[in-house]
């Protein structure tokens, strides 16, 4: 049966009791993820035996890195590593053993890296000692009697394990930034309920297949990520109708988006959720600028959380594709048709709430 060896580390910052909440969450979310295995721990460490897709552990979030790892008794050390050794040094011409301990034992770490290279140079004399930079690299961790053995260290996707601090409410598009920004949350711990906001017919199925498309790639990281489909073409048609008497219809949007705040902030309190995460940063596009993002956070009583609010796009995008949103994020889409001319970058307050009054009750504005 393969065996992981897990590391994780901010877990590790924490008091006692936060401590164990955090590993039990890891612990549970490694399961989910990883499916039939065996869960160890020991003083730091996690150990799965079973079948495991490392691809799927690369996307658990308080994962560090990972080593899929032999595993022996001290006693027989020596024998393993050469064995270990015998399909993996083959054409590396430089080697070096690291070794970690933990415990009580009779001999240093460098003691034992020292006896282990020279049985592995006797063996294979072909092979040379490099410290500093070598082919080949062999690690051993001994925790007391147990001793693991393994040569490679995958990184994990790091942060927070999910659920940790709770849960958030993400407006969630479907575009480049959104999933960023939701997927930023989760890593810091976050659980998203991700609420796409469907203005058909100023947009299209298009626009939410895209969203449902980008959906799939963050169940990968949260397997309930499941969006949720708010109907908004009526509440805009009606919006636009009143815009449009009044002469304001540079402010369509800054409506639009504080109609989707407070559906999120009912949402979050329907959930027990504990804020609202979103895509916006500043300065990206006309209408993201700080009075308009004042007069956003009016409609909405929970926090607002806006992790991409000082990214360059560039930044925006890179991360995308690293957590595989961008190919679909791209995805042809209808844009909003809702969309003034000029959207307004200075809203105000004043004039939306006259506006919002003549809405009314309907909308709950
Ligand atoms: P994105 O790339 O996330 O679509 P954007 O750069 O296109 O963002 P806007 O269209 O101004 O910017 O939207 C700002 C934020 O409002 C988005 O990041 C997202 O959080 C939220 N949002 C916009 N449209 C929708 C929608 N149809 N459903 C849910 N949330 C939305
Ligand atoms: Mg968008």
């Amino acid at each position: 049966m393969p065996m992981y060896l897990v590391r994780y580390s901010e877990v590790f910052l924490k008091s006692e009791p936060v401590r164990r909440r955090w590993e039990s969450i890891l612990i549970k979310n490694i399961k989910k993820a990883a499916g039939d295995c065996k869960i160890r721990t020991d003083r730091g460490r996690i150990w799965i035996e079973g079948d495991v897709s490392p691809e799927r552990l690369k996307k658990v979030f308080g994962i560090v890195s990972f080593s899929k790892c032999e595993h022996c008794n001290l006693g027989e050390l020596e024998k393993y590593v050469l064995e270990f050794c015998e399909d993996k040094i083959e054409r590396a011409r430089t080697f070096a053993v690291r070794v970690k301990r933990v415990g009580a034992h009779s001999f240093t770490s460098q003691q034992k890296a020292a006896e282990l290279g020279a049985l592995i140079l006797k063996k294979f004399p072909h092979l040379k000692v490099d410290l500093e930079n070598p082919d080949k690299e062999i690690f051993v961790e001994i925790r007391d009697d147990d001793c693991y053995i393994f040569d490679e260290v995958i990184h994990g996707v790091g942060g927070i394990p999910l659920g940790a601090q709770g849960r958030l409410v993400a407006l969630f598009s479907g575009g480049i930034d959104s999933p960023v920004a939701a997927w930023l949350m989760m890593k810091r711990g976050c659980e998203i309920i991700p609420v796409y906001f469907d203005a058909s017919p100023f947009t299209d199925h298009t626009t939410l297949k895209r969203a449902e498309s980008v959906a799939e790639v963050l169940r990968e990281y949260q397997p309930n990520f499941e969006l949720r489909v708010v109907p908004h073409g009526e509440f805009l048609l009606r919006a636009k109708e009143v815009l449009r008497r009044r002469k304001m219809e540079n402010y369509t949007c800054v409506l639009c988006k504080r109609q989707m705040y407070r559906t999120a902030e009912a949402v979050a309190r329907e959930e027990g959720a504990k804020g609202v995460v979103t895509g916006e940063s500043l300065g990206q596009v006309a209408s993201q600028t700080l009075e308009n993002l004042l007069v956003l956070d009016e409609a909405c009583s929970l926090p607002v959380y806006r992790p991409l609010i000082g990214f360059d796009k560039l930044e925006t995008e890179r991360i995308a594709r690293e957590i595989g949103t961008y190919e679909r994020s791209i995805l042809p889409a209808k844009s909003c048709e809702a969309v003034p001319k000029k959207p307004t970058t200075k809203a105000k307050l004043e004039k939306v709430l006259e506006v919002e009054a003549e809405l009314g009750e309907e909308y709950g504005c």
